[in-house]
């Protein structure tokens, strides 16, 4: 079970240090609201961070605009990704919560170039409930935005 590093305190959040320049990474873009930058254990050959440049613990403290801006840079670098690696297909994953199995408490989408026979298998026990119970859910999610 790898640990939450809780980081209430922007000064020792790991990916603030990094965006700070405090702990070197390798950058691959950055703008306003986001960076960019290689995870230290790739997945697979491409595998980049985009965070925001805030310290905002998971994505239900962001701002709107962060929440765009981050979707907006990983499609700059699933592009680039595209470009570089000709892979086969990109994964978007994003965690929030260490519950969610989120390690680092900075906002963070992982951008995860699939390539043919890499072999990574993202499975979980799932359930399959009676359509009723997904339109009940439904439309308590319906209900839950237009309250917003
Ligand atoms: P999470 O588990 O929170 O979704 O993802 C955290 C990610 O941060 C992990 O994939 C981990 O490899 C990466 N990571 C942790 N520490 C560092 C670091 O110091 N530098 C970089 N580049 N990545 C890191
Ligand atoms: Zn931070």
């Amino acid at each position: 079970m790898p640990q939450f590093t809780d980081t209430s305190a922007p000064g020792t959040c790991i990916f603030c240090r990094l965006i700070a320049g405090e702990i070197p990474s390798a950058q691959v873009y950055e703008d306003a609201q986001t960076v960019a930058f290689m995870d230290i254990g790739q997945v697979t050959q491409g595998h980049v961070l985009v965070a925001t440049r805030r310290h905002v613990p998971t994505l239900l403290d962001a701002t709107p605009e962060e929440a765009a801006a981050l979707m907006r840079t990983a499609q700059r670098v699933a592009l680039a990704a595209r470009a570089a690696f000709d892979p086969a297909g990109v994964m978007l994953l994003q965690a929030n919560g260490a519950v969610a199995g989120q390690t680092v408490a900075h906002l963070h989408l992982h951008v995860v170039p699939r390539h043919a026979g890499d072999g990574i298998d993202f499975t979980w026990p799932r359930k399959n409930p009676p359509a009723s119970v997904l339109e009940d859910t439904a439309a308590q999610l319906r209900a839950a935005l237009a309250a917003r």
